[in-house]
């Protein structure tokens, strides 16, 4: 075993580094944050913070508390879902007078299923100077961690909160063949999982990835088909913070979707849509729901 070495990160020759970039003024910068363990906040992103006249967050308490840990005392601005557009248009007006701003949301990449998509398009639109400083995101560090073979993912996000629009949200995506990434809520876990069950082939690996860089992180790999009883093994699961992969679909070749499409055809034209995503889902192997949505679309409904 080799000698443990232990890093003094104030003394780091490196730490300088963050200042010599230029950090124009009049700029929008977009500041990825912690999404659990707060030592995963970068150099840069420390030092543009400090240097920012305001910090525009989802929740002023929470950013003020974390500017605080690291000896940070600044001027905070409520930028949430609610009050995007108005707050967007202070932020324009701060930098058209110069001032540097930063943007930041609870946790995370900011504008990635958070709020300030809106203020970047207005700041943008505006044509003022928008600059990212990348850092932690839970669906790259997910994907990191996952071991799923595949160069493309697909970012959903949230499900709807309903059944149906899951659902609907859902079926789309069953013939996807890339790597499916999904947040969701704990109190939601349980029907998530549900509904992916629902949606895709029992034997598709699936990874959940809870309480990243916390305590309690897990990630954890299994098929589908056991998805829900990994869940309900453990109390403790239903509650954290989740993202949930799902492995892509097989690609299905050209004949393979032919035959599909030439079968739901036939039935449609005897039975009801329903009846012929249910037959159609029996003969090709196909899921039902994506057979379901095609058939919607062949009636033009
Ligand atoms: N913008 C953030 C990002 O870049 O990761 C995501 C914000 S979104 C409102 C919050 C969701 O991200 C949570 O419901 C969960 O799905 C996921 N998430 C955030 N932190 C996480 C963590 N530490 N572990 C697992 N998932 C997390």
């Amino acid at each position: 075993m080799t000698e443990q070495q232990t890093i003094d990160i104030a003394r780091l020759p490196v730490m300088g580094e963050a200042a010599q970039q230029s950090y124009p003024t009049a700029t929008l910068y977009v500041v990825a944050t912690p999404i659990g363990n707060v030592t995963d906040i970068t150099l840069r992103a420390l030092h543009l913070l400090a240097l920012a006249d305001v910090v525009a967050c989802e929740d002023t308490r929470k950013t003020g508390a974390l500017l605080q840990r690291f000896g940070l005392n600044k001027q905070t601005l409520a930028a949430h879902q609610h009050n995007e557009r108005e707050v967007a248009d202070k932020i324009v007006e701060r930098l058209r007078n110069g001032q540097r701003v930063a943007l930041v949301s609870d946790a995370g990449t900011p504008a990635v299923s958070d709020p300030g998509a809106r203020i970047v398009d207005a700041v943008r639109t505006a044509g003022l100077n928008v600059v990212p400083l990348p850092g932690p995101s839970a669906a790259v560090t997910a994907l990191s961690a996952s071991g799923l073979v595949n160069d493309r993912f697909h970012f959903v996000g949230f499900l709807p909160a309903k059944a149906k629009g899951r659902e609907a949200a859902l079926a789309p995506l069953a013939r996807e063949t890339s790597t499916l990434v999904f947040y969701e809520a704990p109190h939601r876990i349980v029907d998530c999982v549900e509904a992916l069950m629902a949606a895709f082939e029992p034997t598709r690996q699936v990874v959940f990835a809870r309480e990243l860089s916390k305590l309690f992180e897990e990630v954890h790999r299994c098929p589908l088909s056991e998805a829900l009883a990994w869940v309900k093994a453990d109390q403790h699961r239903e509650r954290g913070e989740f993202v949930v992969l799902v492995e892509g679909a097989v690609a299905a070749t050209d004949a393979e979707d032919a035959e599909a499409e030439r079968v739901l055809q036939i039935l449609l034209s005897e039975c009801s849509v329903k009846q012929a995503a249910n037959l159609a889902a029996q003969i090709t192997g196909r899921k039902k729901n994506a057979l379901y949505e095609r058939a919607l679309q062949i009636k033009g409904e």
